[in-house]
């Protein structure tokens, strides 16, 4: 079975900023981009770094174990609830997700900014816990985009797919519950706003 270990980060020489220590939050619906987002904001900034989840869904082809989450057993997941090990953590889509408290922890003494990539119940948690956390809202151009991307995605099989949409429904309807909403369509764009969210410009 897998284990946690601490998380390296992904940008181990990046050199503090003045930013130093925040905390970000990206919540979306399942295929409104986020990874995608995450992915290019990590390329670009140094300074930034990403949690690493723990979850209990089965690894998407192309996945690694301490790289895109920790894939752990249920029983596993359940372990490390009892013990505390979590910031926050959700059921999504019948799979359990969590953020390591270590993991963060490290990283913002480190004078990283971490960004965290969670679903809405776990942003409102950390809303409670840590309240100066940036929260950024990422939203589809509308639906029917939505739905396109994860169709063309092709990682979710069509009951993955019907659960991630109707979820999508209610996800957006607490957009609003954010300190920051971005639409994700044209991806520059996007990057653009959510640099300027994370420099505080
Ligand atoms: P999430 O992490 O929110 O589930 P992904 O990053 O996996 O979403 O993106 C879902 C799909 O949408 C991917 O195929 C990705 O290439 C595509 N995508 C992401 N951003 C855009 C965009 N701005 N315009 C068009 N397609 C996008
Ligand atoms: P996926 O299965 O597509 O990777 O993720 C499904 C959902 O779980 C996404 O909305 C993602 O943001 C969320 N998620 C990933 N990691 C965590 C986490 O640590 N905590 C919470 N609450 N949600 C997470």
């Amino acid at each position: 079975m897998p284990t946690v270990t601490p998380a390296p980060s992904i940008s181990p020489n990046a050199e503090p900023n003045p930013q130093a220590g925040q905390l970000i939050v990206f919540t979306g619906p399942s295929g409104v981009g986020k990874g995608t987002l995450v992915k290019e904001l990590l390329k670009r900034n140094s300074e930034l770094c990403l949690s690493v989840s723990a979850t209990t869904r089965s690894p998407r082809p192309g996945e690694v174990h301490g790289q895109h989450y920790w894939f752990l057993e249920r029983a596993e997941f359940a372990a490390q609830v009892e013990q505390g090990k979590f910031l926050e953590w959700a059921e999504y889509a019948g799979n359990c997700y969590g953020t390591l408290s270590t993991t963060v922890d490290e990283q913002v003494a480190q004078g990283r900014t971490v960004i965290l990539e969670i679903e809405l119940v776990g942003a409102r948690a950390i809303k409670a816990v840590l309240p100066h956390a940036k929260r950024i809202f990422i939203l589809p151009p509308s639906l029917a985009e939505l739905e396109r991307r994860l169709r063309d995605r092709a990682t979710d099989n069509e009951e993955a797919i019907t659960k991630r949409l109707d979820h999508a429904q209610i996800e957006i309807a607490a957009a609003s519950e954010f300190d920051f909403q971005i639409v994700n369509d044209d991806l520059e764009t996007a990057l653009a706003e959510i640099e300027a969210v994370i420099t505080g410009n």
